[in-house]
């Protein structure tokens, strides 16, 4: 037996979740025991199967932006108006889900620099809640968008999501029109908005601001999709292609405008800037 079969034998429950500071995770895809520092160090890929891991705003504002980045601060939302409740109440959710999470809600925005370009770069954290869009998503997506503008800089996305927050009900749904107004906003004023789709993006995000980039990347394998597959599946009665709703099927049936790797995605998003903050400059 190796040390590292002895290791993995003697922790056979080691999850992200349960433990966030354990030295091993386990790769949700292949199994793979990974030591959490060379995961990290992996930009949370699995080094063995290539999975892209889910992560959350602080980690990925890290990877994309250059040192000295400022996290702007969450708009405040009215909370709960629907007084909603139930096998929980929405605010005790809520509370739940903050004490376990270093922002207030599921998207956070930071203005600074992607390999020297000025960006405000938005992050939507699928731990939080499931990344829901509610009133906090959609007032966090006016602030960066509004950021933005007033940097003259591109607003770059990360997406992922659930869907909307059914908690706050219709007022979820609102945030779909409210989002597209803002992107309407940024066109306006000339400058880019870029969508990187993440896994998984679904729902009303996907039916709004996840798909309205002027360019659209997504990671490998991220789950893109509006409707689950089963749903799907049963409405039309049919077996749906392999790899449905994946990143590179939607590439494939042009979807979307590129599948980057993690690793390459800061190079290119700069790449992205330039040339399209040059389109502007010319026009
Ligand atoms: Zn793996």
């Amino acid at each position: 037996m190796s040390w590292l079969t002895r290791v993995r034998n003697r922790i056979p429950f080691v999850t992200k979740r349960d433990t966030p500071d354990n030295l091993w995770q386990k790769c949700k895809k292949c199994q793979e025991m990974l030591f959490t520092k060379d995961y990290e160090e992996n930009l949370w890929v699995c080094p063995r199967c290539d999975d892209h891991g889910r992560i959350g705003a602080d980690a990925r504002l890290g990877q994309i932006m250059d040192p000295g980045f400022e996290v702007l601060p969450a708009p405040t939302v009215k909370e709960d108006p629907l007084k909603f409740k139930d096998s929980k109440r929405y605010t005790d959710r809520l509370k739940a889900a903050r004490h376990n999470a270093p922002h207030p809600d599921a998207l956070t925005n930071a203005v600074g620099a992607i390999d020297g370009r000025k960006a405000v770069v938005g992050v939507q954290d699928f731990g939080f809640m499931g990344g829901s869009m509610g009133m906090a998503v959609g007032a966090a997506f006016l602030a960066g968008v509004s950021r933005a503008v007033a940097e003259k800089a591109p607003y770059v996305i990360f997406t992922a999501a659930g869907g909307a927050r059914m908690q706050e009900g219709i007022l979820s749904l609102m945030q779909m029109p409210r989002t597209t107004v803002a992107i309407q906003q940024l066109k306006a004023a000339g400058l880019p908005y870029i969508v990187v789709l993440t896994d998984p993006t679904t729902g009303g995000v996907t039916a709004s601001y996840a798909m309205l980039g002027d360019i659209q990347m997504a990671e490998p394998n991220a789950l893109i999709g509006f409707a689950g597959q089963r749903v799907i599946q049963d409405t039309i009665r049919e077996k749906l292609p392999e790899g449905f709703q994946r990143a590179e099927y939607l590439h494939a049936h042009g979807m979307i405008d590129m599948v980057v790797h993690r690793k390459d995605l800061r190079g290119t998003l700069a790449e992205v800037i330039d040339y399209l903050m040059a389109a502007k400059q010319a026009a």
